[in-house]
């Protein structure tokens, strides 16, 4: 590894998440309820080898996890394409894929034969009328198979995320906990964060990782796993009586982990964000098409990581939403 990847508070960053596509088929009204802006021009995209040349540089500076996210990833044409050049760079030990599930019935083999090691599938009801409320589709049938599928071909260990939003489906929290034992898989309960291109997020919605914890504890007790957590996003917890799955709560709004953060970001354009919150984008995308030699990258991404936010100020009066929302900024 040339000079591990660190920024100025000392946090080493091992993880890159990439956007391949602003686009989505689904709504949820958390990220992207109006539809997608205007697209940018298809010339100011990653091409799957402008992806690769990054993965490649970001890999031989100690980033070992790769996620593939949008929008929605399966979106992108040929995406299996991508997978296997990224599964065979040097140094990535972890390549991961967040989907709405949707096309993954037909496609979850083609993935697993690419080479990709893991899914995480995003499911906010199991209620077909909330489901639909929540992600503007009425396809839960759909997204169940799909992760049903990836089970079977062992695109494990599977992680299901839910938002979870107050006066939606804080009330189905036990429901999704009784899913994960049933499907052994690990159900993550997220806090819904400012980053709706509808900027209706309030304080109001977001249902505490501490609430969520309780209202599941009281039907099915639940020990936290004797793990260090080192820079997870989720704190995680097992269930008391041996059932299989697991517990997963990411608490970004009312328990920042920003301390730990090993996580950096690629926009589908070629923007590095340092932060989901961050102010300022910077262009590998420029870099990449300048002729700079690998060694320029180089410097320019260290530079870069060195400016990385040390927290979110979620909290602070201060506080102003980015002006990109989840759907582009890759979750
Ligand atoms: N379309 C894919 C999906 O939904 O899984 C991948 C992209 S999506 C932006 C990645 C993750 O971000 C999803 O699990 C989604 O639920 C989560 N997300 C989107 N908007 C959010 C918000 N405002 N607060 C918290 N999580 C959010
Ligand atoms: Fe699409 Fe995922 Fe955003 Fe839902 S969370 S609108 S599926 S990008």
């Amino acid at each position: 590894m040339i000079g591990a990847l660190k920024d100025s508070y000392g946090r080493q960053i091992r993880d890159l998440r990439v956007s391949v596509t602003d686009r989505c088929n689904f709504r949820c009204f958390y990220c992207l309820p109006h539809g997608e802006p205007p697209m940018a021009p298809k010339e100011q995209m990653l091409t799957f080898e402008e992806i690769e040349e990054a993965v490649r540089i970001f890999a031989s500076l100690g980033v070992n996890k790769i996620r593939l996210t949008g929008g929605e990833p399966l979106l992108r044409r040929d995406i299996e394409k991508l997978v296997a050049k990224l599964k065979r760079i040097e140094g990535v030990d972890d390549l991961a894929l967040t989907t709405n599930g949707y096309f993954l019935p037909e496609r979850a083999q083609n993935l697993k034969d690419a080479g990709l090691d893991r899914v995480t599938i995003s499911l906010d009801s199991l209620r077909p009328e909330t489901f639909k409320r929540m992600t503007g589709t009425n396809v839960l049938d759909r997204v169940l198979e799909g992760i049903y599928a990836a089970k079977q071909v062992k695109l494990t260990p599977i992680k299901v995320n839910a938002v979870i939003v107050r006066g939606h489906n804080e009330e189905e929290v036990v429901e999704m906990a009784a899913f994960a034992r049933t499907h052994d898989v690990a159900m993550r309960f997220i806090e819904f964060m400012p980053l709706d291109s509808g900027h209706e997020w309030s304080r109001a919605m977001v249902v505490s990782g501490r609430e969520i914890l309780k209202r599941i504890n009281e039907t099915f007790p639940l020990v936290a796993e004797d793990i260090a957590r080192g820079a997870e996003t989720a704190s995680r917890f097992r269930f008391a009586d041996g059932a299989g799955g697991e517990i997963g709560i990411i608490a970004p709004v009312t328990e920042p982990f920003c301390g730990a953060c090993s996580r950096i970001r690629l926009t589908s354009d070629g923007q590095i964000r340092t932060c989901l919150f961050s102010k300022v984008e910077h262009s590998l995308r420029d870099r990449l098409r300048s002729g700079a030699t690998r060694d320029e990258i180089i410097d320019y991404i260290h530079g870069v990581v060195w400016q990385k936010e040390r927290s979110h100020q979620i909290g602070a009066p201060t506080f102003v939403q980015p002006e990109r929302t989840m759907s582009f900024i890759g979750g």
